[in-house]
């Protein structure tokens, strides 16, 4: 809000300046003499303290006449004497009891008073649209060719300072005009006087300012047509552009007309034309910029209207002669009021709307409407047929819409310099964001390209491992085949020695039939513990969990496993956790959830393979401990018996795998494998450390529960 608000004062500081520095020295003029009776009294006037006097009032009028000095030297042309108050055109004026057209030719004359003889200049505006200019005889200055003949006479528009030689204290300004071209004739403009460096001072400074106009503009505009070229989307850029070039053109054409001292002899239709041209063609452009601007706030019907009005104006500008189509100004004028007054009804519905922009626009083409209804309105026959004084004081100038239009492309400055730095925002914004998505898509495939490399690691060890169990499936069926066909073929020949007579004797037979039975009975084991085996593998047997606390479990297996192993020649032992006695309560707390029927078959095996291979001295050890935090229950079965060779210990748990290559009776190389089954099944894990000669180290852990 404060930020609108001081480009909002920025703006108006800049337009005061270039509207009201401009125009201080007509200010003056309000309480400057006037002349009477074709005589100015400026006896009084002191040109130093008081500047410069705009040579306004009754001046004498001599209609259809072309008088030189040397005529009024005879006294003679008392006759025809009119008084006309200047300025102002001579159409609409009542010569005997007709009204005059702008058509025709005409003498003035003044004579002016002033207190002594200074070098004093004379500063004399376009004059519609001939002059010769005579002071105190002297033919100062003129422009085109006065003639009464319509063919003969050549109009030209060059305002221009003169001086005056400082013989005495009376100035006689005798003035022939004609006019056969433009809709209006006369002194439009008032005729200025004073102090020679003032006059002087008054032109350049004019002339600057409207050369610097011209070259701003004509810069903007050209700037603009730059940016549309590159971005030829918005059009505001393109309307714009062109609006700048043609009111900078137009600059040079009137104020103080410096066209005309570039091209002396450039025709002065063209010149008129071009003028003209350029007026009605910035109505129609600033529509269309409004609409290129706010494409939703300018109504479709109402653009094509004026653009019609418009166009069809412009036409009869470049076809007919200016004769012709200066009397329709004063229509094309309305028009451009009507433009004007929905030009600020877009604008008040732009800020309303709170568009992009609309304030700024609506400052910038504010300013530049009311300057240019100013120059309307200077232009207009409202001021140039009458002497009307109202108006004349407040309309001082016909070129204020130039710099209007300064303000405007200031405006539109901001505007274009907003939409650049926001459009760098925002492709700041989406590099920025662009250099994150592809930081992440780094990432992203660093990840997949690991996660591929670990499924391509998976997918590896998968088909290594399904080769390893095809593998051990073959051996699997061999171990099978050949663990069944062991005692199967033993008790054949056993049943055969009887069968065929062999052994006769009955106690031999008795003996024969009884390792027939321990031969089923070991078939028999071994097909049980296959069928589990897969069972369990295939996780088809059920277990049935309960859970028991770690005490309880502790106990229950101690006492069981000291009654089993008291029978056995080896050395049996237990070790519980530390604190077991003194921290009851603690242990009650922490329970395993196990199915005890298959958890005591993890002992019966480890505790059975211990007794195997421990010789009748060896000492075989139960221990029980925690792991860190009491996260797992440890159990040790640690025996002092043959150990196992180091490249036998990764196989140990494999299906059918013995470490020694003659088969051991009763062994089926199943054990190991379903205790690790079991012990797997129970969230846990099984491994073992030994050393052939010492003995072996069982672990086991099992999850605890609190
Ligand atoms: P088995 O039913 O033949 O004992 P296991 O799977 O229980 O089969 O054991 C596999 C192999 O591990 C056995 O051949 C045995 O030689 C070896 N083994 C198991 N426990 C011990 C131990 N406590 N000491 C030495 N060797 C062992």
């Amino acid at each position: 809000m404060s930020r609108k608000f001081i480009q909002a004062f920025i703006i108006l500081f800049i337009a005061s300046l270039l509207l009201i520095g401009c125009t201080y020295s007509d200010i003056i003029v309000l309480d400057s003499p006037k002349a009477v009776d074709g005589v100015l009294d400026l006896r009084d006037w002191d040109w130093k303290e008081n500047g410069i006097v705009h040579l306004n009032g009754q001046w004498e009028f001599y209609w259809q006449e072309l008088f030189t000095p040397e005529d009024f030297k005879k006294d003679f042309p008392t006759e025809g004497k009119e008084l006309v108050v200047l300025p102002r055109a001579w159409n609409k004026l009542l010569i005997n009891e007709e009204e005059l057209t702008g058509n025709g030719f005409a003498t003035y004359r003044l004579i002016v008073h002033h207190p002594d003889n200074e070098i004093l200049g004379i500063k004399i505006p376009r004059i519609f649209t001939s002059y010769n200019l005579w002071a105190n005889g002297e033919l100062i200055a003129s422009a085109g060719k006065v003639s009464v003949d319509n063919k003969q006479m050549v109009p030209q528009y060059l305002p221009q300072v003169k001086y005056i030689r400082p013989e005495m204290d009376v100035v006689e300004l005798v003035i022939q005009v004609a006019n056969y071209r433009h809709r209006s004739g006369g002194i439009l403009e008032s005729i200025q006087m004073g102090l020679a460096s003032e006059i002087t001072e008054v032109r350049i400074r004019n002339l600057t300012l409207e050369l610097f106009l011209f070259g701003s503009l004509f810069i903007i505009g050209f700037y603009h047509l730059v940016l549309f070229l590159f971005r030829t989307k918005d059009k505001t850029t393109l309307y714009f552009g062109i609006y700048s070039i043609i009111i900078g053109i137009r600059t040079l054409l009137i104020g103080e007309i410096y066209f005309i001292y570039l091209f002396p002899n450039f025709n002065w239709e063209v010149a008129h034309k071009i003028q003209t041209l350029a007026y009605y063609l910035s109505v129609p452009l600033v529509l269309l910029f409004l609409r290129a601007a706010f494409p939703h706030d300018v109504s479709r019907k109402a653009n094509t209207f004026i653009q019609i009005i418009a166009s069809s104006f412009g036409v009869l500008v470049l076809l007919a002669p200016v004769r012709i189509f200066t009397p329709f100004n004063p229509f094309y004028q309305v028009f451009s009021l009507g433009v004007f007054v929905y030009v600020f009804y877009v604008v008040a519905v732009t800020c309303y709307k709170k568009r992009e922009g609309a304030y700024l626009i609506g400052i910038g083409l504010t300013i530049l409407i009311l300057t240019a209804v100013n120059d309307i309105i200077f232009l207009s026959t409202l001021l140039a047929d009458t002497d009307n004084h109202f108006l004349r004081s407040i309309i001082t100038r016909g070129n204020l819409s130039s710099r209007g239009l300064l303000v405007f492309v200031f405006t539109q400055s901001l505007v274009v310099a907003k939409k650049f730095s926001k459009s760098f925002t925002n492709v700041e914004l989406l590099s920025e964001q662009l250099q994150q998505v592809n930081v992440t898509l780094e990432d992203k495939v660093r990840e997949r390209t690991h996660a591929l490399e670990t499924s391509k690691e998976e997918l590896k060890k998968a088909y290594e491992a399904v080769s390893r169990s095809e593998k051990s499936l073959q051996s699997l069926t061999q171990n099978i085949s050949h663990d069944l066909r062991t005692p199967l073929s033993a008790i054949k020949g056993y049943v055969n020695a009887i069968l065929d007579g062999i052994v006769k004797e009955p106690q031999q037979q008795n003996k024969y039939l009884k390792r027939v039975i321990e031969k089923v009975n070991h078939l028999n084991h071994m097909v049980q513990e296959l069928l589990d085996l897969s069972q369990l593998q295939s996780r088809q047997l059920k277990l049935e969990f309960t859970e028991i606390p770690v005490k309880i479990l502790l106990e229950n297996l101690t006492e069981k496993y000291k009654l089993d192993m008291a029978n056995q020649k080896v050395q049996f032992k237990v070790h519980y956790p530390p604190n077991w006695q003194s921290n009851t309560s603690e242990l009650m707390t922490l329970s395993v959830i196990v199915d005890m029927e298959k958890l005591e078959r993890v002992f019966t095996n480890l505790l059975t393979n211990a007794l195997k291979h421990t010789s009748n001295e060896g000492i075989i050890q139960l221990s029980f401990n925690f792991t860190a935090n009491k996260k797992n229950l440890l159990i040790k079965i640690s025996d002092t018996g043959t150990g196992i060779p180091q490249e036998d210990l990764p196989h140990i748990f494999d299906r059918f795998y013995m470490v020694s290559k003659a088969r051991q009776t009763n062994s089926s190389g199943l054990g190991l494998t379903i205790v690790k089954e079991i012990v797997e099944y129970h969230g846990g894990e099984v491994w073992v450390q030994s050393e052939v000669g010492k003995g072996s180290d069982f672990f086991f852990i099992l999850p605890v529960h609190s």
